[in-house]
Parts: structure tokens; C-alpha cells; sequence
């Protein structure tokens, strides 16, 4: 599957399966936006919620777009910041409040009161200019009663309806025709109710008219149950629930086994930190006999090891030696966060990209 869009008359090609970096604030912790591509890098996710607060969606749209901003031509998708907001939210109440029209929650950097409406998370996202848009869905804890999940649900298509002629609007406001205007992601919810599931797609496909649709439809909320094993049954029923013809994005699934198999239930797009956030924290990813394995540089173990990570691996990684990375990283050298992330990022791409 692939996902097009035709910026100044060219066309832009995503083949999917394919991983996406998270870069939150506009940037990829500890690599420069110049480094993405040799390592394979073709879209990049940021965080609507995060860039709203900081520097601000006008300020980027002043700069020329996400693209213009970060110096970035891959494709840019943009989060709709919602599992960050709830996330917060659920966690403090006292730092805001979710309610039918929006999310009033405390601005972390100022302590200011915001308000986030689903019409303003669209409004944003434009104004950011990525080539891939999330809608704000209403996102609750995996262990709450299904009585708040299904409201989760109802609400989550309330928002979708209001968000879908925000977009409409924003599109002939700024001359988007069907091939330049950025895709759509609608998020379906339901915690871990199959039927909650099914009525949260049903809910959202029934927006869908021949002037308009979703190009693609991602999993709402955690993945994980309270165990922290990933939700199987879920994960695979509401694969089922999306047509053939949209792209399946696994909002922040990432750990190699999960991804596997997401995969295997036609999930094709994933964003996720691990790769880059587990770098900063010493651990490499590498292939053993086609599968994706782990170790710790940090580990005492690597002090007088001088082979290397992975003698194949063309991102720059071979250069050095186990035991020179080890000893940045005691020395606390920020060198080596962008030797091992640039690493992590090449293995990463090719396992969900199957170019083992
Ligand atoms: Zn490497």
C-alpha cells in the first residue's frame, strides 16, 4: 500500500509498511533533521499538543509550515496530541478537565489554563502543514468501566463530525484539492470492548460521504492491558473494522514483538520512541537470525569489547567499537546518543519495512 499527495504539482510516494520517529517537539531527540534520511527516515511524527504550547502553531505556520521549519521534505505527521492532553489530565485531575466541547488542561510550561477544542486541533494541525492529520479523540485509562469507555466512543464521533467540516473548511480556505490536501486519520476508541470497538468504526465510517473520507484509521488508546501485554484480540478486530483501502496506523506501538504482530493483522504504519528514546539510555537494536534482538552498551561487559554493533550495518554505527561507545557513555558524551539513535532509527525502519 502506498499513501500519495501531490505538493506543487509533484508527487510524494509513502510506501507502507513503514516507521515513523516520533519528533514531539519538532526534532528527533539528539539528531538533527539532516540525519533522517541516510538512515532511512521517510516521515516523522510531532505532536500537535506539544507544538501548540511551544513555540506555538502560529509561529510555525509564519516559518512556512512543519517542513520549512525543521528542514524536513519527508513526510511530517502530525499527532493530535490527545493521548498527551488525556494522558495528563486523567493522571492529575487537578491540571484539567475533559468535557463535551473540549479539554481545559493547565499549560505545563506556564501554568497557564488552556482550553483544546477538537475544531482548534484541526485548526492547528493546518496551520502546522503536515502531509498526515490526526483527529482528537477522547482517550481514557484501558482500565476504566465500559459505561466511561462507550461515552469515550459517542464523544469521540461527536468530535469526528465537528472536526471533518473544520477540515472541509480549512481545505477551501487554502485551495487543497482532493490530491494536494493532507490525509486524514480518524482514531477508533473503545478500550477493550470488541463491541465498543465496532461501534466506534461504524460511528466514524458513517461521516464518510462521496464528497469525503478517511485515508486511514489508527487504534485509540493504550495498546497494552494492565499486565502490560499487548491487546491481541483488540489489536486484531479492529483491524477488521478498517475497509482494505485505508492505511492502518498503530499510534504508538513499538516494541519489536508488538509490531510483529500488529503486522500481522495488516497494521502498516507505526510511530513509536523506543527506538530513539532506548538509545539515549545506552541500548542497541540489532538483527540476530532475522529477528530483532537488544543489548545494553552501558553493560560492564562491553568495557574491553571491540568488535562491533553490527559489522553490516551501513548508518555510520561501524566506525566504532563496543568498547569506545561504552566509554562515551560513561563520560556521559552527548556524541554518542546520536551514534546509537542514528543506529537504532536504521534497524528500526528495516524490521517494520521487512528489509531484514
Ligand atoms: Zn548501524
Amino acid at each position: 500500500m502506498q499513501i500519495k499527495r501531490k505538493i506543487n504539482g509533484e508527487e510524494k510516494v509513502l510506501k507502507l509498511p513503514n516507521f515513523a520517529p516520533d519528533a514531539t517537539r519538532a526534532g528527533v531527540k539528539a539528531l538533527p533533521t539532516s540525519e533522517l534520511k541516510g538512515v532511512g527516515v521517510e516521515a516523522l511524527v510531532v505532536n500537535t499538543y506539544h507544538l501548540m504550547l511551544k513555540p506555538g502553531a502560529d509561529l510555525i505556520e509564519k516559518a512556512g509550515g512543519i517542513h520549512k521549519f525543521m528542514s524536513w521534505d519527508g513526510w511530517a505527521i502530525s499527532d493530535s496530541g490527545g493521548y498527551q492532553v488525556f494522558s495528563l489530565v486523567h493522571r492529575n485531575p487537578e491540571l484539567g478537565k475533559v468535557l463535551d466541547d473540549g479539554v481545559r488542561f493547565k499549560n505545563v510550561y506556564n501554568g497557564d489554563w488552556e482550553f483544546l477544542t477538537p475544531e482548534d486541533s484541526i485548526k492547528i494541525q493546518m496551520k502546522l502543514g503536515t502531509d498526515i492529520m490526526v483527529l482528537l479523540d477522547d482517550v481514557r485509562p484501558t482500565d476504566r468501566d465500559k459505561g466511561e469507555m462507550k461515552d469515550a466512543v459517542l464523544r469521540t464521533i461527536e468530535w469526528a463530525k465537528l472536526q471533518k467540516q473544520v477540515f472541509l473548511d480549512e481545505l477551501e480556505k487554502r485551495g487543497l484539492d482532493d490530491e494536494s490536501r493532507p490525509k486524514l486519520v480518524a482514531v477508533i476508541q473503545g478500550g477493550p470492548f470488541e463491541d465498543l470497538r465496532a461501534l466506534c468504526a461504524e460511528g466514524l465510517l458513517a461521516l464518510e460521504d462521496e464528497n469525503f473520507r478517511f485515508d486511514g484509521f489508527g487504534f485509540g488508546g493504550n495498546h497494552l492491558d494492565a499486565d502490560g501485554n499487548l491487546m491481541e484480540n483488540i489489536l486484531q478486530v479492529t483491524a477488521t473494522l478498517i475497509p482494505d483501502d485505508r492505511f492502518k496506523f498503530a499510534l504508538g506501538i513499538g516494541r519489536p514483538r508488538d509490531i510483529e504482530v500488529a503486522k500481522s493483522f495488516g497494521w502498516n504504519l507505526f510511530d513509536c520512541t523506543i527506538p530513539t528514546r532506548e538509545a539515549r539510555h545506552g541500548k542497541v537494536f540489532f538483527f540476530e537470525q532475522g529477528e530483532l534482538a537488544s543489548e545494553n552498551l552501558k553493560n560492564a561487559k562491553f568495557r574491553k569489547d571491540f568488535s562491533k554493533i553490527d559489522e553490516t550495518c551501513d548508518c555510520g554505527c561501524n566506525t566504532y567499537s563496543k568498547a569506545y561507545l561504552h566509554h562515551l557513555i560513561n563520560v556521559k558524551d552527548p556524541a554518542v546518543y546520536m551514534i546509537l539513535e542514528k543506529h537504532n532509527l536504521k534497524v528500526y525502519t528495516r524490521f517494520v519495512k521487512n528489509d531484514k
